[in-house]
């Protein structure tokens, strides 16, 4: 007799986003009202958005990879200069640099923490010795934070701004001691030790509208250029004829619809809870992992970061075991779990050895061959934490 069938446990992807009733319903409203696009949903978000991370401004876009090039833009980064990326990041974070003709120097990345450190910025910042440094662009990974003051003093004395690549770290914070304020928790992207931070809505992110993306300011006049860059290059001089525009410089279609503005304020005040619910998760599996250690540790968090977790990365030590990746991706799998890697390094891609040879960057290199994201997501319940993590158990014995 064939055994019965029993409903399969739902399964886990590595990130998923939260929608809720009134998400739905505050995307209803704005689908009556007149504007879908270019209305004032817009700028409610965007004021919403700014207070919620302590910046004086916000500008509101179509997706985190264009709010890395509407930065560049803004910031005139352009040809016969450089930027310098860690590798361990997601491509857009390179590949905004290519998109305005600078080029790219990869820093390394600490192997613990994923994270490109102060000596590894100095070291990429020697290799990149006689060319014009434009802008440094730490990656905020997984939602740990860099050594932000220690990294802004080294790129202003290289000449250079910072563009924190904030994408998987809304709601984290500094605790940097900088100048003024010793020891002061500051939000990622409130202005005070970079020149722009730029935020990605996917729904994997922390807060979804499906497509989205933000940056944040201090200074009102990048925050207009980059305006100006999202929407054409047009602007419509006052006292002009109503129906007048000029553009002095092409700019884009990189605008955040009305409606998904509206998505966007809705996930925001969800902000608080969705991040203590990612940090009880986090701590839930790092309790439950220190039974698999030191074959499997949670990645490092450097000191000074206190995150939103993004991603729930784990370092696994794949020769110690005698495992691949493979097969530990493939057992969870099998068990309804879903896991990815983040990231394979920038350098290490065609396009960009073709272009800059081959190198070796050993800390992005070393990460790679140990990192897996397992799921985190807020909707996620206390003993899925705990399947994940048996699973996990499970497939390192076995597989
Ligand atoms: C998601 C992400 C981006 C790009 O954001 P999109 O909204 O997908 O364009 C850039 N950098 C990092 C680190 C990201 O995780």
């Amino acid at each position: 007799m064939a055994e019965p069938v029993l409903p399969s446990e739902p399964f886990l992807p590595y990130g998923r986003q939260t929608i809720e009733d009134d998400d739905i319903a505050a995307v209803s409203a704005a689908l009556r009202d007149d504007f879908l696009t270019t209305g004032p949903r817009v700028e409610a978000f965007e004021q919403a958005f700014a207070q919620a991370v302590g910046a004086p401004h916000a500008v509101a876009c179509a997706n985190g990879t264009a709010a890395l090039h509407l930065a560049m833009l803004g910031l005139g980064v352009g040809e016969g200069e450089v930027c310098v990326v860690p590798s361990t990041t997601f491509l857009a974070t390179a590949n905004c640099v290519r998109y305005v003709g600078a080029e790219v120097v990869f820093a390394d990345v600490d192997p613990q923490s994923g994270l490109m450190r102060p000596s590894d910025l100095a070291e990429a910042l020697a290799r990149a010795a006689g060319r014009r440094v434009a802008a440094v662009l730490p990656v905020h990974l997984r939602g740990d934070v860099v050594d932000l003051p220690a990294i802004a003093r080294l790129a202003e004395a290289a000449g250079a701004v910072v563009v924190e690549d904030a994408c998987h770290a809304l709601g984290s914070e500094h605790l940097g001691s900088v100048q003024s304020g010793e020891g002061r928790a500051r939000p990622v992207g409130c202005g005070e030790l970079s020149a722009a931070a730029t935020f990605s809505f996917h729904p994997v992110k922390t807060i979804a509208t499906g497509e989205g993306g933000m940056i944040t300011t201090a200074d009102p006049e990048l925050a207009e250029r980059m305006r100006r860059f999202r929407s054409h290059g047009m602007v419509r001089p006052e006292g002009g004829e109503p129906w007048w525009y000029e553009m002095a410089e092409p700019g884009f279609n990189y605008r955040l619809p009305d409606v998904l503005c509206a998505l966007g304020q809705s996930q925001l005040a969800k902000l608080p809870r969705f991040a203590a619910r990612r940090r009880a998760l986090a701590a839930r599996y790092a309790e439950q992992l220190s039974a698999l250690a030191p074959q499997v540790v949670p990645a490092a968090s450097p000191q000074g970061s206190r995150p939103v977790p993004h991603l729930m990365s784990v370092l696994i030590d794949f020769d110690a075991l005698g495992l691949t990746r493979h097969a530990v991706v493939e057992a969870l799998k099998a068990k309804g779990i879903g896991s990815q890697v983040h990231y394979i390094p920038v350098h290490s891609q065609p396009y960009y050895r073709e272009r800059y040879g081959d190198q070796r960057l050993p800390g992005a290199e070393a990460w790679y061959a140990r990192t897996l994201s397992l799921p985190l997501y807020p909707a996620m319940a206390d003993n899925d934490v705990d399947r994940v993590v048996d699973a996990l158990k499970a497939a390192l014995q076995t597989a």
